[in-house]
């Protein structure tokens, strides 16, 4: 599982996460809701050893992240899709989806692609294993990056605002596959996931549980259900300020 534990992270002055304390158990599909600024990315950023803990700790199953040789192995079992798309312009989308299974994993070609091809027909890309970047749309960018994660064939996927940058109809055809992935992995307890997103209602229907993120404290952390009841997660003004504004 991931462990977040009593986590602290500060830029300059500014404490930006404040003792986090978070698990990500097998199977789970986790949410993390919050204004912008309250630290979310920075927590993404944290499970993926990107940025140095100023406090606590955090493991991968196991593998504490702060070790550069532990963070090489747990780097393996977790992928992570941006915001923004990060393609690489100059290669195809095939290209895009095999390069770290061949290059990390050191998995044979022939067979890291008849699986590429499958994750891209899987998200209605068949037809683009050809294509560059520049000529899909936002939507499609984005389905690709999902399909590079996937390609991992990670045990965690986590996904920070991969929707935000999308237009609704874009957004909503990124939506459906993720809501496919967890459908399909609250099922079996295949790849577990852990979601930033600003989508609330998508985010009710497809989390186990869901945290809340106000200026880096996590005061919130409870089953999907009882986040969005009266008495749970309802009960904390920030949390119904937060949700009026996404209505
Ligand atoms: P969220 O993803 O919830 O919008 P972030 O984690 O991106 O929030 O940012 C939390 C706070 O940390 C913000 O105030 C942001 O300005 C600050 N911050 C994030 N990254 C950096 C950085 N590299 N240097 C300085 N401040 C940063
Ligand atoms: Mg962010």
């Amino acid at each position: 599982m991931i462990a977040v534990e009593g986590v602290v992270k500060r830029f300059g002055a500014q404490t930006v996460l404040d003792g986090v304390s978070l698990a990500v158990a097998p199977g789970e599909v986790v949410t993390i809701l919050g204004s912008s600024g309250s630290g979310k990315s920075t927590l993404i950023r944290c499970i993926n050893g990107l940025e140095r803990l100023d406090g606590g700790r955090i493991t991968v199953d196991g593998l504490d992240v702060a070790d550069p040789r532990q963070l090489a192995q747990a780097r393996r079992l977790s992928a992570t899709v941006f915001q923004l798309f990060n393609l690489y312009p100059h290669m195809t989308v095939l290209r895009n989806v095999t390069l770290a299974p061949e290059v990390v994993l050191k998995r044979p070609r022939a067979e890291v692609e008849a699986e590429a091809q499958a994750l891209l027909a899987s998200v209605g890309l068949a037809g683009k294993a050809d294509a560059y970047p520049a000529q899909l749309s936002g939507g499609q960018r984005q389905r690709v990056g999902i399909c590079r994660a996937l390609a991992m064939n990670p045990r965690y996927l986590l996904l920070d605002e991969v929707t935000s940058a999308l237009d609704p109809e874009m957004t909503a055809e990124v939506l459906a596959i993720l809501g496919r992935l967890a459908g399909r992995q609250m099922g079996d307890g295949g790849t577990t996931m852990l979601f930033v997103t600003h989508e609330v209602e998508f985010a009710r229907r497809i989390s186990t549980r869901i945290v809340f993120l106000d200026q880096g404290r996590l005061i919130v952390d409870l089953p999907t259900a009882r986040f969005f009841a009266d008495d749970g997660g309802l009960a904390h003004p920030r949390i119904r300020q937060f949700l009026s504004k996404m209505a």
